[in-house]
């Protein structure tokens, strides 16, 4: 039977690299690409970093049962497609879903089988300086991620796993770990 593995944490933790180095040394892995009502970033495709909907058609997918699980995250929804997750399962193939902590929580719910993975910065100092550093998002974007960081962070506890990515290749190896141990 083929998994499903859930990266949860706040931005800019480092989900995305982390993910992007797991995928490196387990190439089978397959990500789930979410749907999102924000707009895309410089450099971002539609298609493969997202499926950018508008409201109205995210609301329309919600309400059709197109999604395993939604959410509001500063100001934008986020949702896993059923069919992103369903296609992949069907051809055993296992998937990583890069989400928010509410998100997680749904898929806790509907498939507790999913291995669900916390990663957690080395300090709320770090993540800031992540944020930033990224150079992606305005200051009061990151301001608002952050204070929504400061809740994401008291969760981890809810999760089996957690990682702290306080190194890139460090952290990557025990998620390998963890995903090479489910897969055995
Ligand atoms: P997320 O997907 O969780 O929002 P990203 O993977 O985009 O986070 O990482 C946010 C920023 O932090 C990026 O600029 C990335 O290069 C950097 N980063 C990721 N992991 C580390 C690390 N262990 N040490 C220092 N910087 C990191
Ligand atoms: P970003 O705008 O930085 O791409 O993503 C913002 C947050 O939304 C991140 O924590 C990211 O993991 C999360 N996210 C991305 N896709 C999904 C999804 O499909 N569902 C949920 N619940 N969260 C998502």
């Amino acid at each position: 039977m083929s998994s499903v593995y859930v990266i949860t944490g706040p931005s800019g933790v480092g989900k995305g690299t982390l993910i992007r180095a797991l995928r490196g040394q387990i190439p089978n892995l397959e990500l789930s690409t979410s749907a999102t009502t924000r707009a895309p970033r410089a450099g971002e495709e539609p298609g493969v970093d997202y499926h950018f909907l508008d409201p109205d058609e995210f609301e329309r997918r919600v309400e059709a049962g197109d999604f395993l699980e939604h959410a509001t995250y500063s100001g934008n929804r986020y949702g896993t497609l059923r069919s992103e997750v369903d296609a992949r399962l069907a051809r055993d193939v296992p998937v990583v879903l890069e989400i928010e902590v509410q998100g997680a929580r749904q898929i806790r719910e509907s498939m507790p089988e999913a291995v669900q993975i916390f990663i957690a910065p080395p300090s709320p100092e770090a993540l800031r300086e992540r944020l930033h550093g990224r150079g992606t998002d305005h200051p009061e974007v990151i301001d608002s991620r952050l204070g929504v960081a400061v809740e994401e962070l008291a969760a981890r506890g809810e999760f089996p796993h957690s990682i702290v990515n306080d190194d890139v290749d460090r952290a990557a190896a025990e998620l390998a770990e963890i995903v090479r141990d489910c897969e055995r």
